[in-house]
């Protein structure tokens, strides 16, 4: 099984549990779980059945779950180094990165990894706080406001698969 936090491979990171919203405990997007020990989770043995199916990409890449297929991610792209969290949208097709509000996705290893996965040309939703951009080819195709725009998000192929 996935964890959301693993003692060993996750280490000092915890950025799942201040990024990703969990409904079942109330807790919203963007702001740390009130049962976060950073690192760590306070309630490990019985938190909520999301936290303990979560893994992030970076994650699987290390512990073979998943993403068996891919190498080990380097150091650079660790959540907690990078500040942005890899994943991938519901229906596999897309690479979705969220980003630690403030930080520039554009930056470092995170913004070269994002650049090549846009060029195969493969679809990448950037999420930070309630801004959405979608990238195709390493150029902006959508961005919008999630607070203000109730479009479905990151199910639009109509919007941003070029013509
Ligand atoms: S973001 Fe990934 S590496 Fe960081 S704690 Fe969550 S699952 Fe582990
Ligand atoms: S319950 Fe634990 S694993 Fe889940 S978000 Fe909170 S601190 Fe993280």
């Amino acid at each position: 099984m996935s964890r959301s936090y693993n003692a060993v491979t996750c280490g000092e990171c915890s950025l799942c549990c201040k990024l990703m919203g969990v409904s079942s405990i109330n807790k919203p997007v963007n702001r740390w779980c009130r049962h976060c020990t950073k690192p760590g989770c306070g309630i490990y043995h019985d938190r909520p059945r999301d936290c303990q199916d979560y893994a992030c990409i970076w994650l699987q890449s290390h512990e073979g779950e998943g993403l068996s297929h891919i190498e080990p991610m380097a150091l650079e792209l660790k959540p907690s180094v990078c500040g942005g969290i890899l994943d991938v949208t519901k229906d596999g097709e897309s690479l979705l990165v969220h980003m630690n509000v403030g930080v520039d996705y554009r930056k470092g290893e995170l913004g070269q990894f994002i650049k090549r996965f846009s060029m195969i040309p493969r679809r990448v939703i950037i999420v930070e706080g309630v801004h959405r951009k979608v990238l195709w080819e390493n150029t902006v195709l959508a961005e919008w406001n999630a607070a203000d725009d109730d479009r479905q998000e990151f199910l639009l192929p109509q919007q941003v698969t070029p013509a």
